[in-house]
């Protein structure tokens, strides 16, 4: 019975046709991180920052999971024993392919949360910073996401699986973003076997027993059957 923890990041998502944000193309490289993902951009030009997510959220209505996920869910359901994934992506590509353990500690893109009280509810595709809160009424309309300088959510549940842990695996992330970039240690540290599979070596390539390198459509399914014995 195993327990595998699986932290995705942008990589997984790019052949769906969603643009990481450090590759060369990717979204920083067009948008400036300060304007569209901290609080102070928010307060400054919150219409900006609600377009830029209007954005992405059409760009995944548009776009469909990839075999890696697939993969993945495939993994999930015929593993005995626990598989969870903890994803940085913001996107529901995950929950699309049919995983059920997904943890968002970046938030959701098709999650709307009031600043005012803190209800949450399911995003309408167009937001705008006007739309009232279902629950307070106050238009206080923000998008799930967690923005840098904001903490992560289910942290604690996180830790504890990562502790718990046989294996953690990374997929498509480049190790840049904390607190997910320590992860590999605290799971070496909690004596977990480490994977890496990503694109290119990353900056925390180093810190894991094994890495293998290729687009997460081939090698992610690759790996999947590996562990299936198929
Ligand atoms: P990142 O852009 O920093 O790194 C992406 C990594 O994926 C790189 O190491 C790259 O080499 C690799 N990669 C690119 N294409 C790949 C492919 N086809 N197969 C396998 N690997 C591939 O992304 P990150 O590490 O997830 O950065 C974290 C931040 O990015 C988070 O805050 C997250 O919320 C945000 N983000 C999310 C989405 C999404 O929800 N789909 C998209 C862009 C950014």
């Amino acid at each position: 019975m195993a327990r595998i923890v699986i932290l995705t990041g942008a990589g997984l998502s790019a052949e769906s046709g969603l643009g990481t944000f450090r590759d060369k193309d990717g979204l920083w490289t067009k948008y400036d991180l300060e304007d569209v993902a901290t609080p102070e951009g928010f307060a400054r030009d919150p219409g900006l920052v609600t377009g830029f997510y209007n954005a992405r959220r059409a760009n995944l209505l548009a776009a469909a999971p990839n075999a890696a996920h697939l993969a993945l869910a495939e993994l999930e359901a015929a593993m005995p024993g626990e598989v969870r994934i903890v994803t940085q992506n913001i996107d529901n590509l995950h929950e699309r392919a049919g995983s059920r353990a997904v943890w968002h500690m970046h938030g959701e893109l098709m999650r709307a949360l009031c600043q005012a009280c803190g209800a949450k509810w399911d995003a309408p595709a167009e937001m705008r910073v006007a739309d009232a809160c279902p629950s307070c009424g106050k238009a206080a309309t923000r998008p799930d996401v967690v923005w840098f300088g904001e903490y992560p959510y289910h942290m604690e549940e996180i830790w504890d699986a990562i502790r718990a842990a046989e294996l953690f695996v990374a997929i498509g992330t480049s190790g840049q973003v904390f607190p997910a970039a320590a992860f590999v240690q605290d799971a070496s540290r909690a004596g977990a076997e480490t994977l890496e599979l990503n694109l290119e070596r990353s900056e925390v390539s180093h810190d894991f027993e094994e890495t293998r390198q290729g687009p997460a459509t081939e090698i992610v399914p690759a790996w999947v059957a590996e562990m299936l014995g198929c």
